[in-house]
């Protein structure tokens, strides 16, 4: 059963209900008792012709090993579970998986072959300023290896993965941190962009939109990768990019994490393949004269675990990155409940900004005042991002509705009109507390707003940009919580 929150009252239908997941008929049907012969389409890695690493042939299947409490070896560690509705390939199709075993085998799965499909050119820049490494791709390969999509062009396997994607250009620059510090607490990966190949494709973590382990279930071309709508994506480390060992052997690097960290080839120490009993949980390990590291393997989680730094540290390092970054993409965010989630979001920011024009007169603490400024820019930011994806869309009067009529409908951790008088009238040290115990609530209530709606929709649209904008303010909030947590704690 779904719990609806109260504040999604009144939002349409639609969003209560599962229209999201369309399901239509694959237009290919095999013959009755004729078995379909892919074998045409079968690869055979070099990877997987020699004893050393996984067994290609009976890969453990990844669908049963993805967890949302705490990092573990061989796992992965997802911030939301996935979408069991969200579209994908047709198990009933799918013959490579053994489902009572909890294997797949590689070497009986297709792959979408080369063919005529030839998009723009890849581009990568690396630059570094200031400690941070800034990677800019048009998120297409360098070395000009892709497979010939649409792959709707291809019966039998469009009828198992019904991906209707073709690959093109999308700009996206990652801001990461050059020398990246391991923490305390590895962090969750989100779906969408977990980092980033050196030939200029996005890597995304190992499952797909529901969940599940994408590299087994979803079809992707022989190079390595498949196309969200259009955004060209990798779940593992395609062979050919493992190709510069260093002079012992030792994988190359191939790319780097959201927090930082390298992402290196298959083989470790020696040249010899790793599995994940040779790595952490997160799925690196530390070893000179590298440091920390990450590697693939071929095994699920393929690439990483969890994040062994700070994913959020630098990745939108400031605002004006953040607004280099998404300024030259226009988008449009398409479906309904997404555009009652940004109109939400957008009345939820607004707040924040009533609540932070009270600071100039009212506050003696310097923390505060520092607190007021960033969110101002932070937010204001924001909300013009989410106005420009709403297109020209105003707030109705349900949204306003929710934000100041009764308690009950408040969305998460907005203050009623009482609280924000009291807010209004202390003056001091008074303020400070009242102000910062608010801010944290309201904080923390965005975040929920999010999560719940990650937990239902995945994300707010096919877009990377729109895939990362919900994190974006996760870790954005986040980071402040803990930042007025700490002045609180003072205050008190
Ligand atoms: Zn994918
Ligand atoms: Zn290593």
């Amino acid at each position: 059963m779904i719990v609806i929150p109260k504040w999604f009252a009144g939002f349409s239908l639609c969003f209560l209900l599962a229209c999201d997941a369309e399901v239509s008929q694959p237009e290919f049907v095999e013959e009755p008792g004729e078995p379909v012969d892919l074998s045409s389409y079968f690869i055979t890695p070099t990877l997987c012709s020699d004893s050393e690493g996984p067994t290609c042939a009976s890969l453990r299947l990844g669908d049963t090993h993805l967890t949302t409490t705490s990092p573990a070896q061989g796992k992965l560690f997802a911030c939301v579970a996935g979408n069991a509705g969200a579209p994908g390939s047709d198990p009933a199709r799918i013959t490579w998986i053994d489902w009572a075993a909890g294997t797949w085998n590689l070497l009986a799965k297709p792959f979408l072959p080369a063919g005529s499909f030839s998009p723009q050119s890849g581009s990568v820049s690396v630059s570094e300023i200031g400690g941070i490494r800034s990677i800019t791709v048009n998120n297409l390969p360098v070395d000009g290896k892709i497979g010939d999509w649409p792959m709707t062009q291809y019966a039998m396997l469009s009828a198992i993965d019904r991906n209707p994607g073709v690959p093109a250009a999308t700009n996206v620059t990652f801001n990461i941190p050059i020398s990246p510090v391991v923490s305390v607490t590895p962090s969750c990966t989100s779906l969408g962009a977990i980092g980033v190949t050196l030939n200029g494709v996005v890597l995304y973590n190992a499952v797909d939109a529901r969940g599940n382990d994408a590299v087994a279930h979803e079809i992707v071309d022989e190079f390595g990768g498949h196309p969200a709508m259009s955004a060209y994506h990798y779940h593992y480390l395609p062979e050919r990019l493992d190709s510069a060992p260093m002079s012992d052997g030792h994988s190359g690097l191939v790319g780097y994490i959201r927090d930082g960290f390298g992402l290196y080839g298959y083989d470790g120490e020696g040249g010899v393949e790793l599995t994940n009993a040779d790595l952490d949980e997160c799925h690196g390990h530390d070893h000179s004269p590298l440091g920390y590291h990450y590697h693939a393997t071929i095994e699920y989680p393929y690439t990483i675990g969890c994040y062994r730094g700070d994913p959020e540290s630098a990745f939108f390092s400031s605002a004006s990155a953040f607004e280099d970054k998404v300024s030259n993409i226009p988008q449009e965010v398409k479906t309904e409940p997404a555009r009652a989630f940004l109109r939400g979001m957008i009345a939820h920011h607004q707040q924040a900004l009533d609540m932070v024009a009270l600071v100039r007169r009212s506050t003696y603490g310097r923390d505060i005042r520092e607190i007021a400024v960033r969110m101002q820019i932070a937010q204001a930011e924001e909300i013009k991002l989410m106005q420009s994806w709403l297109n020209g869309d105003v707030i109705l009067d349900g949204d306003v509705e929710a934000v100041s009529g009764d308690q009950d409908r408040l969305m998460p951790g907005m203050l009623s009109e009482e609280r924000m008088a009291k807010l209004r009238a202390a003056q001091g040290e008074d303020f400070d507390r009242l102000f910062l115990q608010s801010m944290i609530e309201h904080h923390e209530g965005a975040i929920e707003m999010v999560r719940v709606f990650l937990e239902r929709f995945g994300s707010l649209g096919d877009t990377i940009v729109l895939d990362w904008f919900l994190d974006h303010i996760k870790a954005e909030q986040g980071i402040e919580v803990a930042r007025m947590s700490r002045i609180l704690a003072r205050l008190q």
